[in-house]
């Protein structure tokens, strides 16, 4: 067993502390209030080549396992980015990248991979539909064959970098689910090119993470070529799997590198703010649930570093998955309760847009219902780790 990063990891760990402090929180206090993208942010990511960390290096990445790209997002979230370290590598490298590394074709893998590792190309996701979040089998968007092409029909809600992106991954039906002879049958994934006329694209008024615009998207006859459907067709659940599991470890993460910046910002402040006669840092009513939050989190850490692991040496999609829903179920609630506390310690300033935890308070409580909410999370352990019968239909 080995605890410690590798000369490697340290070096990625290094890097992204420094990207993290050329953009601190008043960086994306700003962005965040105007609503606008990252782009130098976005650029300097890309140039240190965090987005193409997963890449093997013929497509000119660096050929880094899916831990090393969580060592990046931690240490960006917690250097000073928050949340916004952590997503906008999720949607172009774990929603682009990491799909076709895993299952594309090599004809996909040439198309798109080099430019994703450049920078040159954002991704985006379309996986949910007003009526199919957390019951994702219930998608109702069809794609259906005609002559060579794929003509896609449906609406999809929340997906995230539409708006900029110019790739996308769909999730479409190719058989209906009254055919499918299991629920998860008839499911399949498709590389789409943006921008396309027949894909409306229309930006959903949020309460935090700004600086990325979540979109409700419906496709109108989108026409696409054969070459477009990542195969297997009618099996791409299974595809998907090793795209959501990384991501909801990437949460994980997000909720780990946030607390570790929402604390260690009241920590400062708590040492410097006296109410009475001693600092407010002095008081174990506020030391305490903060210290509690840490632990829960440094334990939540591992378990993600495990989820990491046996992803990267490619272990099954359960095995993964359910130290993947442990370790973001445990993380979400320890997040939470950090960021609520560090939000405590500044007291009345707390609310203030300027010292910033009230933002990662709005960030935090995302990790809570998306990528998995808490109760699906705790549905997984419940029913594939300890074997309850199934309590939902
Ligand atoms: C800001 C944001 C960004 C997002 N980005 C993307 C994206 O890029 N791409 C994408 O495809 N999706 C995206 N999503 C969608 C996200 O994954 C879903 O919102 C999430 O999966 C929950 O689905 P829902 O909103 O339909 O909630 P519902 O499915 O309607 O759930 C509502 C509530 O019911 C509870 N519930 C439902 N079933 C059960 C059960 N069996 N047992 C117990 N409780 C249950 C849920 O836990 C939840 O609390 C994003 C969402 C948000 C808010």
């Amino acid at each position: 067993m080995e605890f410690e990063l590798n000369e490697e990891q340290r070096m990625i760990a290094n890097t992204a502390k420094e990207i993290a402090e050329d953009f601190p929180p008043e960086y994306w206090r700003e962005k965040d209030a105007n609503g606008e993208f990252a782009e130098d942010f976005f650029k300097a990511i890309a140039k240190a080549g965090f987005l193409g960390i997963v890449v093997p290096e013929e497509y000119g990445g660096s050929g880094y396992g899916f831990t090393e790209l969580l060592i990046a997002m931690e240490e960006l979230a917690a250097n000073g980015c928050g949340m916004a370290g952590v997503w906008y590598l999720v949607l172009t490298e774990c929603f682009g990248a990491l799909t076709i590394v895993r299952h594309g074709t090599e004809e996909q893998r040439r198309k798109y991979l080099p430019k994703i590792a450049k920078g040159e190309l954002e991704f985006c996701m379309a996986l949910t539909e007003p009526d199919a979040g957390t019951n994702t089998l219930a998608i109702k968007t069809r794609a259906v064959k005609e002559g060579d092409e794929w003509i896609i029909n449906g609406n999809k809600i929340w997906i995230s970098g539409a708006d900029r992106a110019k790739g996308m991954l769909i999730v479409a039906r190719t058989t209906p689910l009254e055919r499918a002879p299991k629920k998860t049958h008839g499911i399949s994934l498709f590389l789409a090119d943006l921008p396309n006329k027949a894909v409306k694209v229309n930006p959903i008024p949020k309460h935090g993470i700004n600086y990325s615009k979540s979109c409700e998207v419906s496709f109108n006859n989108l026409r696409l070529p054969e070459s477009s459907l990542m195969p297997p067709l009618d099996e791409g659940w299974y595809c998907l799997l090793d795209t959501l599991n990384p991501e909801r470890m990437s949460f994980t993460t997000a909720a780990i590198g946030i607390s570790r910046l929402a604390i260690r910002k009241a920590v400062e402040y708590s040492k410097q703010r006296k109410v009475f006669l001693d600092p407010i840092g002095s008081y174990q009513g506020l030391q305490f649930p903060i210290a509690e939050a840490y632990a829960t989190l440094e334990c939540a850490k591992l378990m993600n570093f495990k989820a990491s692991w046996l992803f990267d040496k490619k272990a099954s999609y359960r095995e993964v998955g359910a130290i993947a829903n442990m370790a973001k179920a445990v993380a979400v609630e320890a997040g939470i309760k950090a960021v609520y506390w560090a939000m405590q310690t500044f007291g009345g300033y707390g609310y203030a847009k300027e010292y910033d935890v009230e933002r990662w308070w709005r960030e935090i409580n995302l990790i809570r219902l998306a990528p998995v909410t808490q109760q699906m999370a705790l549905n997984y352990i419940a029913e594939h780790v300890l074997g309850f019968p199934k309590s939902y239909r």
